[in-house]
């Protein structure tokens, strides 16, 4: 396959399932899971701060990393990646999907629907006790750790950490639409995380088309019907407009 068989596959598609990691967010200046972390927390690795243990026994310093990746993320705007991946939703209505693996909520932000964050969302907090979820504070007003609105409990950053498990019913709804998808987009991921890595399989299993666009080789490479190397703003430009 190539570039303009990718392009006019998209362009006769039905049903499109999307998944996007880190790299999507890259060129909103968000750094990727293996960038280096910058100042004080160069000294940490993020698997060792994105821990159930990690939190049980460092709460104060675990929220502390999580509120300035928030303030990152609240300061940062979604860029043209994001903008071209609503517009392909407002194209192909019922029949596109995204799921990300990101936390930044960015693709809300730039007017993506159809989504399911797999790994949740930088921008809440999940209730130790009631399991209530609560929009956080401004970045400016916002003091960790913050207190459950409907029943006074800790509450801890609504994000999916090493060891737990993925959101059930988010998850299905990926599984679903990346096995009914005609083609499959698969955007700045690294795809060594599964169950989200796994994806792209059930929409190739099925006869679908999968094409990636990463500036990089990946694992999946080599498994994929076509791959772009490009950002994922420039990627998506020539797979669109071309
Ligand atoms: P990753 O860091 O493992 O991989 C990022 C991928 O993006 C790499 O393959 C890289 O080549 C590619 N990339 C870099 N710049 C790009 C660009 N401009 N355009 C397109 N691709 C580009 O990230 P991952 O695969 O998402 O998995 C790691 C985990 O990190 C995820 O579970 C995620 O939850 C978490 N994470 C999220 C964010 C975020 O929300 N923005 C940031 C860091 C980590
Ligand atoms: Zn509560």
């Amino acid at each position: 396959m190539n570039l303009s068989d990718a392009r006019l596959a998209l362009r006769d598609a039905r049903r499109v399932a999307v998944l996007t990691g880190a790299g999507i967010s890259a060129e909103s200046g968000i750094p990727t899971f293996r960038d280096a972390q910058t100042g004080h927390w160069a000294r940490f690795k993020p698997e060792d701060l994105a821990s159930p243990d990690a939190y049980y026994r460092y709460p104060a310093l675990v929220w502390e990393w999580y509120a300035g990746r928030y303030r990152d993320v609240m300061a940062a705007t979604p860029n043209a990646g994001h903008e071209l991946l609503a517009r392909l939703e407002r194209e192909k209505g019922d029949g596109y999907f995204l799921a990300t693996q990101n936390v930044d909520g960015l693709h809300a932000r730039a007017g993506s629907e159809r989504l399911v964050e797999l790994h949740g969302n930088l921008t809440t907090a999940r209730c130790e006790v009631c399991a209530h979820i609560d929009a956080l504070p401004a970045p400016a007003d916002f003091v960790p750790p913050p207190v459950c609105s409907r029943c006074g409990g800790r509450m801890r950053p609504n994000i999916v950490w090493f060891s737990e498990f993925l959101p059930e019913q988010a998850l299905e709804a990926a599984s679903d639409a990346f096995t009914a998808a005609d083609v499959a987009l698969i955007i700045g991921t690294s795809g060594v995380v599964y169950p989200a890595a796994g994806l792209a399989f059930e929409t190739l299993e099925r006869g679908g088309t999968v094409i990636e666009i990463n500036p990089d080789e990946t694992d999946l490479t080599p498994r994929l019907s076509f791959s772009l190397r490009e950002t994922a703003s420039r990627g998506l430009a020539a797979l669109m407009d071309g």
